[in-house]
């Protein structure tokens, strides 16, 4: 690992926040956002926006002095992605300069290849190809664990280029995003009061108001209305009660099954339990289509009937018969 400060970002821990400073400007971050915006980032997309940019460039040698023209196509490419998972926590100042330190990285990496990249992968930041890295953070963003070792070892950031500035004030330099990355969730779970939650509706992590919130207040593209307005828009949810009358029903189909068949009440159980589950999605689904004659169809279709259950049932012991003569062969 460099020891310099080759990202050229300065950050300083202020104690509620972090300030970042690069060349031209400087702004306040409160912890844990840096961390929200990497893992709202559609990763699939901002990998595909990186090679294809590389892919452009590099199609035949690349010529150094295109890198200026290089950086600015790459920063326009990725920004969109950043831009868009940062609203709703960061302001765009903030947005510019996440997207500013990620093409410096890729820049680095290539530099440091000589300009002779081999693999693409090789240049994409760590933070968006390992996706160990990213269920790690959103644990640690959502609390349900606090384990940094994980984060430090997956992304071999062992240590922090920093320095004391006035005796007191922690000032960090960047060698990468994933030191940065390294760095906010320390400081989140060190200082932070708040607790990360997942979108009901979107899976999108967001910082609830409420702690009773389940769905996010961020922006949707495409949309006008966010998710928590989307999910409360009816104000007696008929969606809710369409699922609760179809879960009655097929717990009294499987129920009324047992009783006449000889079948076993586990499996049925797990069957109604899948379905259950199926049921909630689809319930969220529609509702956001505000389809309820879609809803209801969908209930119709899967609707647990004596032939349908029979022919799970028969499956179910086909699938026993298979299984037998392996496990027999194995002694
Ligand atoms: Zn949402």
């Amino acid at each position: 690992m460099n020891n310099d400060n080759s990202l050229g970002v300065a950050v300083l821990d202020t104690g509620i926040g972090f300030t970042v400073y690069d060349k031209k400007m400087e702004k306040d971050v409160p912890y844990g956002t840096f961390a929200l915006t990497l893992i709202n980032t559609d990763y699939e997309k901002i990998r595909n926006s990186i090679g294809d940019t590389l892919k452009l460039y590099f199609k035949k040698s690349f010529n150094p002095n295109d890198t200026e023209q290089f950086a600015i196509t790459l920063y326009n490419k990725i920004h969109l992605h950043i831009s868009y998972a940062s609203k709703g926590y960061l302001r765009k100042e903030h947005a510019h300069i996440v997207t500013n330190l990620l093409v410096r990285e890729i820049l680095n990496s290539i530099e440091t290849e000589h300009f002779a990249i081999n693999g693409i992968d090789n240049c994409i930041p760590v933070i968006f190809s390992n996706y160990n890295i990213r269920s790690c953070a959103k644990d640690i963003l959502q609390r349900y664990s606090d384990d940094l070792a994980s984060i430090v070892r997956e992304t071999g950031t062992y240590e922090i280029n920093s320095q004391l500035l006035n005796m007191e004030t922690p000032v960090y330099y960047l060698n990468s995003t994933a030191e940065y990355l390294m760095l906010d969730l320390k400081m989140y779970l060190e200082r932070s009061d708040k607790t990360v939650k997942e979108c009901e509706r979107c899976g999108r992590l967001y910082l609830p108001k409420r702690k009773s919130d389940k769905y996010c207040r961020l922006p949707i593209r495409g949309e006008r209305k966010t998710c928590n307005v989307i999910m409360h828009i009816l104000p007696n949810d008929e969606f809710a009660k369409v699922r609760n009358t179809a879960r009655d029903k097929q717990h009294k189909q499987i129920r009324y099954y047992r009783d006449t068949r000889n079948c076993d009440y586990t499996f049925l159980l797990n069957l109604y339990n899948d379905w259950s589950i199926d049921c909630q999605k689809k319930c969220i689904e529609f509702k956001s289509k505000m389809d309820i004659k879609g809803f209801n169809n969908w209930i119709e279709e899967t609707k647990f009937t004596v032939e349908t259950l029979t022919e799970e049932w028969e499956k179910h012991n086909k699938n026993k018969e298979i299984c037998v003569p392996n496990i027999k062969s194995e002694n």
